[in-house]
């Protein structure tokens, strides 16, 4: 277990500005990260597919180079970084409104693996109140999501919303 390795989950459905600023802030903390696509086996959720979301993570973050991989996983996390070899765990804030979860579920989590560490980024303020599921609902409706998701990703988005 390798502390300065770091797993960074998420649903990532799909990946927005935002996750790319707690990727880019990890990787001053961490010597490697791995951003990995939790998915329910058993309850299929979500716009992109775990597959599609894993493409699109490994195509706008290949700027970062060779300290970032890209995964997907589903059952606990903590025996997913117990299987990578990962000692850290990073997780970002926004505003209040994430608080209480992840309060919750680092509590868990150190409950279930107190050996691995999770760590808190905040992303800078542009990206406060983005969020995946909000960006999805904004283009489906018709909005503007350009500079809230990598902009290789914003015609696919609005493809997948019916909109391209
Ligand atoms: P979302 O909550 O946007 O659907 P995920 O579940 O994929 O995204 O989030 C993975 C992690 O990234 C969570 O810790 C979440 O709080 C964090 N995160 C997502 N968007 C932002 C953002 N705009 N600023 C800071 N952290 C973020």
């Amino acid at each position: 277990m390798n502390p300065r390795f770091a797993v960074y989950p998420g649903s990532f459905d799909p990946v927005t500005n935002g996750h790319l600023d707690i990727l880019r802030r990890g990787l001053v903390v961490f010597d490697e990260v791995r951003v990995a696509v939790a998915y329910n086996q058993e309850k299929p959720s979500g716009l992109f597919t775990p597959a599609e979301r894993v493409a699109l993570l490994e195509e706008v973050t290949a700027q970062f180079g060779g300290r970032v991989s890209i995964d997907s996983f589903h059952g606990l996390l903590i025996d997913y970084c117990r299987r990578s070899g990962a000692g850290s765990i990073i997780r970002g804030l926004r505003a209040v409104a994430d608080f209480e979860y992840e309060f919750q579920m680092t509590m868990m989590n150190r409950h279930l693996a107190p050996d691995i560490e999770t760590v808190f980024l905040m992303a800078d303020e542009q990206h406060f109140y983005t969020s995946s599921r909000l960006v999805k609902e904004v283009a489906a409706l018709g909005g503007n999501v350009h500079g809230l998701v990598p902009s290789p990703l914003e015609q696919r988005l609005l493809a997948k919303v019916g909109r391209g």
